[in-house]
């Protein structure tokens, strides 16, 4: 075990990044022309980073799994995307966005990176508002806020229920100006399978045309990793059916420490799980929970009696109902951040109180909303007297107005009017704060290999606070990676084209297409989503919303034993020359199965409740995280040694200087 070096830089902490990007090397324009850089991952991380860095004049290529940049899962961000503009007047500053941040993450993040989140948040606002992204505004014109999780201000910017999407169109059309430029060739379609290292440096990739098989290497003087989350390890999640570790965990295997594993939001409002033959779970956005109340009923017989189908939710009276979070959190209500909401639900329902058949859903209740809203509507629009069915009208018209999306896609899924009764949500895997480590300037313990967006460690600790993954994307691909790449990237002014034709390029591509080859000819008795299911299973009972040594040591040796059954008995039909998804799923799988294992290695070794990361016997009386700053004030960082088993931890220390460390607390 080693400490890592984090390069933050010295100063205090307001200038650490000014001064920092003053002293940094800088590549002279006509240097940057001689200089090519793989983007692998086209979402709002990757896209930025493109088309800042062809914007900048260096040669990128990029590349994604989608037929698309735009498909990127980063389209499905509803919410909204954080920035301390402080529109509001509400006593916003970039000290509050960072504390609010360090303190939302349980003290686990890395306070220089979340002060430079902080600071260029309002940036990436203004660069958007310049690109056209059509950000909702308040009846004067000026852009407007709400409020997320976990903080006391409204500093959210939003479009509609559709952030994530527009940000996206923006990111997608800076990069089209550049593809028109030539500046950036864009490979869509195509999946990088391994990361080529020359003399210890990133220098290419080997990637698989998705559409005709083919393997092709591709080199670049840096490698960008900006591939999204991880949490479809634990197969149903609020992820886009592709995500996948595949990239970041390859670089893994050649050498790039991936830290904090086990941190997983697990987020509180999501449509709860109806079968066994699901394969993709649904958000409602965090924003709800502005407008929303969440609710069971307080009495065991009344939950029971809705359960039947014998009561209605609007049935009961209001002091029928439990407001836990109101009850629990006075000061933050239904807006703590979401592993305290999320906990706080199962914790009602583990006792009893569930409102769905599988007694797994709480209620998310937006009548009090609308009768509020009605009545401003109904004054602002001269109505007088209106009746309770004209104040419910004008009422719904207004959350209609703001949540009309969510609302829709919530009756086509579920087929109840959450206008008329109340949503029934649960939480579900959402976000993954783990991911490859990278220092100050984003690179990872392999020179020349960059990782940004949610594929990193990031800067959210233990958990992340809603509309934070936006920011970091957009902050990494815009503002930070731009600058820090430079100061690698000066070295290699005289260095040359980087040629494919080289031993390291046929080594990897040898190994990729061995790989391939396995996987074909094992012509097993199990699908590869059989394997995934299970897999699901182990993480979501073993390694989820709660844990324990004794179920994270089992669920290593279950992972193990099941990697073992897929590479023996796993069946993949059709060819490898030509478009197989089923083989692409195989290569995605097998990975999750080796992070899975190494997942809960982490978390058994993290013997502490922190964030998002509870261990059952770390919790206070009242059943909160009970962090130990004394022995775990560090990020882990595993260091691959051929087998998730044999995995070498390292870790950095995390030093608060500018932040006071305390018990966490929403009351
Ligand atoms: C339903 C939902 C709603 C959300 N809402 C919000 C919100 O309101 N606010 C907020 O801040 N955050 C939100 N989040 C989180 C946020 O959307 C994501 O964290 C963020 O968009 C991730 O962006 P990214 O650029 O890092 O990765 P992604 O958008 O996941 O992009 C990954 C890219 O990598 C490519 N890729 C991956 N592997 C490979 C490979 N091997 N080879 C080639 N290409 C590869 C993909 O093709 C894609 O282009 C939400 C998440 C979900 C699931």
């Amino acid at each position: 075990m080693s400490s890592l070096e984090s390069k933050i830089p010295s100063g205090p902490l307001a200038e650490k990044w000014t001064k920092h990007k003053n002293d940094i090397d800088l590549v002279n324009p006509a240097n940057k022309r001689n200089i090519d850089v793989i983007v692998v991952g086209t979402g709002l991380a990757g896209g930025a980073a493109a088309a800042t860095l062809a914007e900048l004049g260096y040669n990128v290529k990029t590349f994604c799994y989608q037929d698309s940049p735009r498909r990127a899962h980063s389209i499905a961000a509803q919410g909204g995307i954080n920035a301390s503009k402080n529109y509001q007047g509400d006593g916003d500053s970039d000290y509050r966005l960072f504390y609010d941040t360090v303190k939302g993450g349980d003290y686990r993040s890395r306070e220089a990176n979340v002060y430079r989140l902080a600071e260029v948040s309002g940036n990436i606002i203004d660069q958007c508002v310049a690109q056209g992204v059509p950000f909702a505004r308040e009846y004067g014109g000026l852009l407007d806020n709400r409020s997320f999780g976990g903080v006391l201000v409204s500093r959210t910017f939003y479009a509609k229920g559709q952030t994530g999407q527009q940000l996206l169109l923006g990111a997608y059309s800076a990069m089209n100006r550049q593809i028109n430029r030539g500046k950036i060739k864009s490979y869509t379609r195509h999946e990088m399978l391994d990361l080529v290292l020359i003399d210890g440096k990133a220098r290419g990739i080997i990637a698989r045309d998705l559409v005709t098989g083919e393997i092709e290497r591709h080199a670049g003087h840096a490698v960008v990793l900006a591939t999204g989350g991880y949490g479809n390890v634990f197969f149903l999640s609020t992820n886009a059916m592709g995500s996948n570790v595949t990239a970041a965990w390859r670089a893994h295997r050649r050498g790039a420490y991936f830290a904090n594993p086990c941190y997983t939001q697990i987020h509180p409002t999501c449509i709860p799980v109806s079968g066994d033959h699901q394969s993709k779970l649904t958000l409602m956005s965090e924003s709800l929970r502005n407008d929303g109340r969440i609710w069971v009923p307080k009495r065991l017989e009344d939950a029971q009696a809705i359960r039947e189908g014998k009561l209605k939710p609007t049935e009961l009276t209001e002091d029928e109902r439990d407001y836990y979070l109101e009850r629990r959190y006075p000061a933050f209500g239904n807006l703590v951040p979401r592993d305290v909401a999320s906990r706080a639900a199962k914790e009602r329902c583990d006792a009893g109180f569930g409102v769905n058949k599988t007694g797994e859903a709480v209620y998310l209740d937006f009548a009090a909303a609308i009768q509020r809203y009605g009545k401003e509507k109904a004054l602002t629009s001269g109505v007088k007297d209106p009746d309770k069915v004209t104040l419910t009208q004008l009422g719904e018209e207004v959350i209609e107005a703001k949540y009309g999306n969510l609302f829709q896609m919530y009756e086509k899924i579920v087929d109840e009017n959450p206008y008329k009764t109340p949503m029934m949500i649960y939480p579900a895997v959402h976000y993954t704060m783990g991911g490859l480590w990278v220092d100050y300037n984003l690179q990872t313990t392999i020179k020349g290999c960059y990782c940004a967006g949610e594929a990193n460690f990031s800067d959210h600790g233990a958990n992340r606070l809603g509309a934070s993954a936006l920011m970091q994307g957009l902050a990494d691909g815009y503002f930070v990676l731009p600058y820090t790449i430079g100061d690698y990237l000066s070295d290699d002014i005289r260095t040359g084209p980087i040629s494919t034709d080289s031993p390291e390029f046929e080594a990897t591509e040898k190994e990729v297409l061995e790989r391939i080859n396995k996987f074909m000819n094992t012509n097993g008795t199990h699908s590869v989503d059989y394997y995934h299911k299970k897999l699901g299973k182990i993480m979501w009972n073993k390694c989820g919303m709660s844990r324990n040594a004794e179920d994270l040591k089992s669920a290593i040796d279950e992972i193990a034993e099941l990697r073992k059954d897929f590479w023996e008995n796993v069946n993949i039909p059709g060819e490898e020359g030509q478009f197989n998804q089923e083989l692409e799923k195989a290569g995605r799988v097998a990975d999750f199965l080796e992070l899975g294992e190494l997942f809960a290695k982490d978390a058994l070794q993290r013997n502490e409740s922190c964030g998002g990361h509870f261990r059952e016997e770390y919790q206070t009386p009242e059943g909160e995280a009970l962090r130990d700053d004394e022995n775990f004030k560090y990020a882990a960082a595993w260091e691959f040694k051929g087998a998730p088993s044999e995995a070498v931890m390292h870790i950095e220390e995390l030093v608060f200087e500018n932040i006071e460390l305390k018990t966490r607390s929403y009351k």
